[in-house]
């Protein structure tokens, strides 16, 4: 049955033609993922975003999400979140006077460079302070290249907010806990080259061992895939661990018949058991991010209808919903971004 909602978006989507694109996180819901011009975890809607030449940006996904899609957009272009409310717990959970009291503080004990690597899922003023000290944001997929690079040139390196990802991706590096300690532990600091930001993504801290046992049980021959802001009780026990693109490319190239235990976002769950129904696929448990809910295709309507209204209206009837990062936060956090990408896709040293 067709949706009326969808049609009228796509008929307003004609009328817009190259003028708008939409982005649209994994973890949408399956209505919005639909309407997509692309979808992709944070830092592939990054490039991608940051690689068109629409004068509206529709961005579906949480507020970090599209004010980096700001920080990175032409000078020309504007972008509108359709949920205005998609916050995300895990980036509210450092903030720049905490982080700037810390830096300081491991600056003076480390006595040696210290350099911030924050993830992707923060917001512009922690990106920015990255930015202007050298620093690098990164996501799920690439941590573990940024945090080598400034490992590997002797560098120390504090790793906010996610203490989860910054411990996984140390692992994947070959270190263990003696190299790493957590920010609220720093009174003990004793040389440890990775400084661990106590945050965590309250949807994927639920998933437990014991989850992992009962599907094992359920399951034979079961595999484990998990996203690495999972504790590492966790990790400890996967067969897989990477971010949301690798978690669907590896699911998506498996063979038929394969029986994967998945933990990570439901949503994202749901959408690669419906793609791939020659499989076995179940949810280490159930664990839906509320905001990424928060979008649905009746906001982006509303949106598709104010860039309309705009538009026709040369300017009069006013943008809603417009992501704006103030001003002095743009150039650092746009540098810490494009640290990223550089490091990422040409190796810098
Ligand atoms: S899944 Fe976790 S990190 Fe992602 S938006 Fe939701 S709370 Fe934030």
């Amino acid at each position: 049955m067709n949706d009326p909602v969808i049609e009228k978006i796509m008929q307003l989507r004609n009328q817009l033609r190259n003028k708008i694109v939409i982005p649209v996180h994994h973890y949408q819901n399956q209505a919005v993922s639909s309407i997509a011009d692309f979808l992709g975890d944070s830092y592939k809607l990054a490039v991608d975003c940051s690689k068109s030449d629409a004068e509206y940006i529709v961005f579906c996904g949480v507020l970090f999400m599209a004010e980096s899609a700001d920080i990175l957009k032409k000078p020309f272009q504007k972008v509108i979140i359709p949920a205005s409310n998609a916050d995300c717990p895990m980036a509210n959970m450092a903030d720049l006077t905490s982080v700037n009291e810390i830096f300081n503080k491991i600056t003076t004990l480390a006595g040696t460079d210290v350099v911030p690597i924050v993830y992707m899922n923060s917001y512009a003023d922690l990106k920015a302070f990255c930015g202007e000290r050298g620093g690098s944001v990164c996501t799920s997929s690439n941590a573990h290249v940024i945090m080598n690079h400034y490992l590997k040139q002797g560098k120390k390196v504090l790793f906010f907010p996610d203490a989860n990802l910054g411990m996984n991706t140390a692992f994947k590096l070959g270190l263990n806990h003696k190299n790493m300690i957590l920010t609220k532990k720093l009174d003990n600091y004793n040389d440890e080259q990775v400084i661990l930001w106590d945050g965590f993504c309250p949807i994927h801290k639920r998933f437990t061992p014991g989850d992992i046992s009962v599907l094992k049980a359920n399951y034979p021959g079961i595999k484990i895939i998990v996203h690495p802001e999972c504790p590492e009780e966790v990790t400890a026990q996967a067969d897989a661990i990477g971010s949301t693109e690798f978690i669907l490319n590896t699911i998506n190239a498996s063979p038929a018949g394969s029986i994967w235990g998945v933990g990570t976002e439901t949503i994202f769950v749901d959408k690669l058991f419906a793609a791939n129904q020659n499989k076995t696929i179940v949810p280490l448990k159930v664990s839906e991010c509320i905001n990424m809910k928060k979008t649905t295709t009746e906001l982006v309507l509303n949106s598709l209808i104010n860039i309309n209204e705009h538009i026709a209206s040369n300017g009069t009837i006013p943008l809603m919903n417009i992501i704006s990062v103030p001003e002095i936060y743009k150039k650092d956090a746009a540098a810490a971004l494009n640290k990223m990408i550089d490091i990422v896709t040409n190796g810098l040293k």
